[in-house]
């Protein structure tokens, strides 16, 4: 059997490094090469192949496909079985008016005072097409948690349903109004809340104003403490680009002072402002993907303190750091239509949070009857790194996962494209931040 380098190993040189990282996403071996013998492996000219082939970065064809099968049968089975997200919107509308919204430009159907009706139509749809599946509910908006009394009403009768079938729920709020829910959401199940900060004060105020006109720093910060204080899991987001990006050592020393850092409750996230649908109105202030984490790396150089707010995780980098090993196999990045759905106070169906609300991204409406587009439902589902032509011979599918459909049909008008990660670039970052440094 002839063997050759596998199509599944990655190669590259460290950032700021004379070592290389090696690894193969296959056979889930990972090393680090001094640069000769990386040299020598580029050039086919190593003078005892032998432990690169028992790591599998040598393969013969066969051994490839077969375990290439495996692997994806094994992933399919995993998908099956995995639990779904279920989001919610009850409202598109916010009150805060942030400087990089996507939903800002939807059109907005007038939403009805009373939506039991919906809610109650949603929970049947659940009861019928989620038997037996394992999935969560997430309230998600616009901002779910307003303050008006009949907002309130909507949400605490969406709770009461969530809470007769014992389902646990998670919620994606601003945080301006939660210390005034918190005594009605502690009785229900509470998995997760996430809210968003984007700076400290003088930042997040800026970005993240109340549409009067009003600061709301104080109060999410706030309202970040509360749960953590009621036992409330948080996922603390921060939406980054060029204009608060510096400021992120401000905000992880704030929330080292607070104490959130020390919670096991507490995790972070860092999003990257993108052009979702339109073009942003600040577009200068946006970064690629790349460019947002080489300028990470770089202020993890200087505070390394950061990194006790937020582990990047530079591709499958800080994964294979924590763990040891390297991840499973990713046929698949983009959960919408599979382990994501998303359903709206109009009836509609959509993927995902990518989608909600777009027109023209329905997959199909639950009220006032069930009506479902499985044409398009089916190109959402078959979409997976085996089915979209440019990732079929791409050397990092198994790390990348074919990446965002909705980001890909912006660009391309099809859901079957691919949203390439910078899969190599980030492993070097990555490498030389955790391995190497
Ligand atoms: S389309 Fe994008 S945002 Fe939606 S589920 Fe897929 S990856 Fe996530
Ligand atoms: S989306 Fe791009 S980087 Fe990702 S697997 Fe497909 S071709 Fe490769």
């Amino acid at each position: 059997m002839k063997l050759r380098k596998s199509k599944h190993t990655i190669t590259a040189k460290l950032q700021d490094s004379d070592s290389w990282y090696i690894l193969n996403t296959l056979s889930g071996e990972a090393d680090l090469l001094e640069s000769e013998m990386a040299v020598q492996f580029q050039n086919n000219t190593l003078e005892d192949p032998t432990p690169f082939i028992e790591k599998g970065y040598f393969m013969d064809e066969e051994t490839e496909n077969s375990l290439f099968k495996n692997a994806y049968l094994e992933f399919s089975d995993n998908q099956e079985k995995a639990e779904i997200q279920v989001f919610y919107v009850p409202d598109y509308s916010c009150n805060f008016k942030c400087t990089y919204c996507y939903q800002e430009e939807y059109v907005q159907d007038s939403r009805p005072q009373n939506q039991k009706d919906i809610i109650d139509a949603f929970f049947t749809y659940l009861d019928q097409k989620f038997l037996g599946k394992s999935f969560y509910l997430t309230l998600f908006g616009g901002e779910p948690l307003l303050p008006s009394d009949s907002h309130r009403k909507t949400i605490e009768y969406f709770l009461d349903k969530a809470d007769e079938r014992n389902l646990s729920l998670a919620i994606v709020t601003n945080g301006f109004s939660l210390e005034s829910y918190l005594p009605r959401l502690k009785k229900s199940k509470l998995r997760e809340i996430q809210l968003t900060i984007d700076g400290p004060k003088d930042m997040h105020d800026i970005r993240r104003p109340l549409k009067s006109g009003g600061e709301t720093f104080d109060k999410v910060s706030n309202a970040v403490s509360l749960c953590l204080e009621n036992d409330i899991p948080v996922n603390l987001r921060v939406v980054l680009d060029k204009q608060n990006i510096d400021s992120l050592p401000q905000l992880a020393d704030h929330a080292i002072r607070k104490g959130w850092t020390a919670s096991s409750l507490f995790k972070t996230q860092l999003g990257r402002n993108y052009e979702l649908h339109s073009c942003q109105k600040e577009h200068e202030f946006l970064f690629s993907r790349i460019s947002m984490y080489e300028h990470i790396y770089k202020m993890l150089q200087e505070h390394p303190e950061v990194l006790e707010f937020h582990r990047p995780a530079f591709s499958l980098s800080r994964f294979l750091y924590e763990q040891g090993e390297l991840p499973d196999t990713l046929f698949d990045s983009c959960p919408g239509a599979k382990t994501e759905w998303a359903f709206d106070y109009t009836g509609r169906i959509y993927s995902c949070t990518a989608t909600v609300g777009k027109d023209g991204e329905e997959l199909g409406e639950f009220y006032p009857e069930i009506k479902l587009n499985d044409q398009v439902i089916e190109q959402w589902q078959d979409r997976d790194i085996c089915s979209i032509e440019e990732c079929k011979d791409c050397s990092v599918q198994l790390a990348c996962g074919g990446g965002c459909a909705a980001v890909a049909k912006n660009r391309t008008g099809s859901v079957l494209s691919p949203d390439c990660r910078p899969v190599k670039e980030l492993m070097s970052l990555g490498f030389s931040s955790y391995f190497d440094k």
